[in-house]
């Protein structure tokens, strides 16, 4: 499918030409024309223990997390690659703010090779949908590129699943997420997402994945569930880079 990414996308895999055959890109040994070698894809795939629904680290003795034994989050289950923690937050700053884009196309391999060991194909066939999380149109003419559009990008190739394109538009032009504590966070997001009522026909009773790089409290993933669900979609989870712990 061609959208208007392709030029970057090309890029991405010109970068990569490039590179191969590679040194792998974190221990700087022989990877067999792969960007890391097997010794670092493996630390950076360690199975983790997290609560089962919101994907929160958890010691392994308990199912769910506090958070999720009081309140219910929008979407249903949120898997994530890892959590954040050394190297990705260095991975992700050189995807994100420095722009070096094959550091991207690692992370969507982890993240792609992580669904695959972890969702059967049987519930892969039932999604109808990725949803890259939109960008502010300002913050997307900033950064010349919305990470999670670059994600599900070699997603959806891999995996068979088409993006909704051109349907969710994030309205408000949110503060930075971080600074925030949890309960500003949420008033920050209310309403951030919108979807015009000539488009709702396209989302009604689907099963959509919403992809993101890091999820820190769920603010902004929940926001964009509720949207969803109360345009007509039927189930919403996440999949991202990175869990963070919660904030203090
Ligand atoms: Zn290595
Ligand atoms: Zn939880």
């Amino acid at each position: 499918m061609k959208t208007k990414w392709q030029p970057l996308v090309n890029q991405f895999q010109f970068a990569i030409e490039q590179m191969l055959p590679a040194q792998c890109l974190l221990c700087h040994l022989t990877s067999n024309q792969t960007l890391i070698c097997q010794y670092c894809h493996d630390f950076l795939t360690v199975p983790r223990s997290c609560c089962l629904h919101c994907g929160l680290a958890l010691s392994k003795t308990q199912d769910y997390c506090g958070d999720c034994l009081k309140q219910k989050h929008q979407f249903t289950q949120l898997h994530a690659v890892a959590n954040y923690q050394a190297p990705y937050p260095a991975l992700i700053k050189k995807f994100k703010y420095t722009k070096q884009l094959i550091f991207g196309e690692l992370l969507a391999d982890l993240l792609l090779a992580s669904i695959q060991s972890n969702i059967l194909s049987t519930q892969l066939s039932m999604i109808d949908y990725l949803l890259p999380v939109p960008l502010h149109n300002n913050k997307l003419y900033q950064r010349g590129f919305n990470q999670a559009q670059l994600l599900s990008e070699k997603l959806s190739k891999n995996l068979n699943i088409p993006i909704l394109s051109n349907t969710v538009t994030r309205t408000k032009e949110t503060m930075a997420q971080e600074a925030l504590s949890l309960s500003k966070r949420k008033k920050n997001l209310r309403q951030a997402f919108e979807i015009s009522d000539i488009k709702k026909h396209r989302i009604q009773n689907q099963h959509i994945i919403i992809i993101d790089d890091v999820v820190t409290t769920g603010a902004t993933v929940n926001s964009l569930s509720k949207t969803l669900l109360q345009a007509g979609a039927k189930q919403i989870d996440i999949w991202c880079i990175c869990r963070t712990s919660l904030p203090k």
